[in-house]
């Protein structure tokens, strides 16, 4: 480990969330949430937010920028000024919900707070009604918003702070000219944050037209990592974590670990459910007694514990030699955390794992891994249930051997046993069996092949991203747009805008997108012709879809969409492609943040059928 225990360069002394000025019931919500302390986007941004200045920030989901943002807006909110205080301009609606769920959850402990996201394919019903009752904040599409303001029906004149979140992303939609006309119609007396993952000139140009003298945060990465840790990462939805870790403890050949989590409240839970299989684990957190966080630390170096579960600032500097592994349970805000992570292993000169979970969603942050870190992590596969099953026979092999090993008191079973066989007629294997049902309990000892729920959701999760979702996410890397196309799934229809109504290509893709809940992949060849434009759409678009794209309007005509008959009538489908069966998908809000169930639809808990391990593992010498 090269530069280990150097503290993050944008956060020095690793301030607390009150450091940073946040106070009250904000604060208490973020303890809540357990979040122990801000990330490197956190603590460049607060400060600066709170102290009224506009920022451009450059960050990505995960990162941590949401509450970048929300909690500045959060700390100056005037409950009793029921006319929008904050808005936030966000690409998606997936997005949109998500950062209205993140401003719920930061206002948990204020009183009234009224958070409304406001997204194109929504009936305008409950928007009004929400609208007329009183809203503090919104987070919308920009289609929508336009729509809004354009009917009247949303009264921007007292907002105080505008939020564009992933500009980058609603630029590539075609968003611009909406994004500014919101802007134009905004205070000139107000706060702007702009995010955004890339910096191109576009966004240069709309910061410097629309932003005051903004603070730049950009949150650098200088770190390397010692060369004798393997990396490696397995892609797999929230639900599936434990039971996964579950596997990978079975067969890897661990000897201390420590497993990383975002907060203090999981690090409680995991180390619970990881007891509860059989594991010797502990948590550790900046909220456990220094006292207590040194004994686990001295069992853990005496192999009288062998897991400790812990957050970043719990494991500060940890040097411990046997710890063989960590897991990256919940990949970390930051590459810097990541790479003092990692450096809990290999220490000593020793060899050392590390493995990450990466949800779906994250698999962008691998990219940023592999910068930080100079290496390539491998993908691995979750253990199958052969390799679970025969690492669990070697180790029943292994402890009847062990048995066997001590003399005396096989010696006085033996007599007992013989006497057994004699008087019952039964043979001797037939009596080892049943000692070893005695022994092994209710749980199994193998694992059933062909009832292998995880593999199979684990599987799903490592499909390419369009197999999975349909090409929505459009968070994804893309492949070329002529790549694309060249698969042919696409099918043309017709919209009544054409040249003649002044109509742009990126005026539909942002019309089609917002309204229709499309993701930037679902557009194939735009053709405008003089009275009306052909689009292309995959090719088996959910009826829903054109039903919630009839009253769409673009240059603000009625569009009228309907499949293409073509100039014979023939038209429609251009191939038989069914890769988007699962168009439902967007139409559900995402559960929460990075595919994470809330509290109350937690784990299985190892009693109603999560797999039991055989036993504790094994110590490698
Ligand atoms: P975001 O980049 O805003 O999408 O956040 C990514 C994830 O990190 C979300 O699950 C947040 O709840 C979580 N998160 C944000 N800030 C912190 C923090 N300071 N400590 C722990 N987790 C955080």
């Amino acid at each position: 480990m090269t530069e280990e225990d150097a503290a993050p360069i944008d956060a020095p002394s690793t301030p607390g969330f009150e450091d940073l000025g946040i106070t009250g019931a904000v604060l208490k919500a973020i303890k809540d949430l357990g979040y122990e302390t801000p990330s490197p986007i956190q603590a460049a941004t607060i400060p600066t937010l709170l102290a009224g200045r506009d920022v451009v920030g450059m960050a990505q989901t995960g990162t941590g920028k949401t509450a970048a943002f929300a909690l500045p807006v959060l700390e100056r909110l005037d409950v009793s000024q029921k006319i929008p205080q904050a808005l936030v301009l966000a690409p998606t609606r997936e997005l949109a919900l998500q950062v209205c769920e993140a401003f719920e959850s930061y206002a948990s402990r204020m009183k009234g707070v009224h958070v409304l996201p406001v997204y194109g394919g929504q009936g305008y019903g409950v928007q009004l009604s929400a609208l007329r009752r009183g809203v503090h904040v919104i987070v919308g599409t920009p289609g929508r918003i336009m729509d809004h303001l354009a009917k009247g029906t949303l009264d921007l004149s007292e907002l105080k702070y505008l939020v564009l979140d992933e500009a980058d992303e609603m630029l590539k939609m075609g968003f611009a000219e909406d994004v500014e006309q919101i802007l134009a119609q905004t205070p000139t007396e107000k706060q702007v944050a702009l995010f955004s993952a890339t910096m191109p000139p576009t966004i240069r140009r709309l910061a410097q037209q629309y932003l005051r003298d903004p603070e730049e945060i950009t949150i650098k990465s200088k770190t390397a990592t010692n060369k004798n840790i393997t990396q490696r990462y397995l892609i797999v939805s929230y639900a599936q974590k434990v039971d996964a870790l579950t596997r990978i403890l079975e067969v890897e050949n661990f000897d201390g670990m420590i497993v990383f989590v975002r907060t203090k409240n999981e690090t409680e839970t995991l180390a619970e459910k990881l007891r509860a299989r059989g594991y010797s684990a502990a948590a550790i957190n900046g909220d456990v007694p220094q006292v207590q966080r040194e004994r686990s630390v001295n069992q853990l170096k005496a192999a009288k514990l062998d897991i400790l579960v812990a957050t970043d600032v719990a494991a500060r500097g940890l040097d411990v030699e046997r710890i063989s592994h960590v897991v990256n349970f919940d990949i970390p805000t930051d590459t810097e955390s990541y790479v003092h992570r990692i450096g809990r292993t290999g220490r000593a000169g020793r060899t050392g794992d590390a493995i990450s979970f990466i949800t779906p969603r994250e698999r962008y942050l691998l990219k940023h891994i592999e910068r930080a870190t100079r290496q390539e992590p491998t993908q691995m596969q979750l253990p199958t249930t052969d390799d679970v099953n025969s690492t669990r026979l070697a180790r029943f092999d292994d402890a009847i051997t062990a048995a066997l090993g001590e003399a005396s008191r096989i010696e006085a079973f033996r007599d007992i046993i013989a006497h057994y066989v004699r008087n019952h007629d039964v043979p001797e294997s037939d009596v080892a069996a049943a000692l070893a049902v005695v022994a092994q309990g209710d749980d199994p000892l193998l694992l059933d092949p062909n009832n292998d729920a995880l593999s199979r959701a684990v599987d799903f999760d490592n499909r390419p991203q369009r197999e999975r979702s349909g090409g929505r996410d459009n968070r994804e890397p893309r492949e070329p747009r002529a790549e694309r196309r060249g698969k042919g799934d696409y099918a043309p229809y017709r919209i009544e805008v054409g040249r003649r109504h002044r109509v742009e290509p990126r005026q539909i893709v942002g019309a089609l997108a917002n309204e229709g809940g499309l993701g930037r992949d679902d557009f194939g060849a735009i053709n405008i012709r003089p009275d009306f434009s052909i689009v292309e759409l995959p090719s088996n678009l959910d009826p829903a879809v054109l039903e919630k794209l009839r009253d769409t309007r673009v240059s603000g005509r009625l569009i009228e969409i309907k499949p293409d008959r073509g100039p014979r009538g023939g038209g429609g489908r251009r191939d038989g492609g069914d890769r988007f069966e699962r168009r439902d998908r967007d139409d559900r809000p995402r559960r929460d943040r990075d595919d994470r169930p809330r509290h109350d639809r937690d784990e299985r808990s190892p009693r109603d059928g999560a797999e039991q391990p055989f036993r504790k593992p094994r110590h490698k010498k």
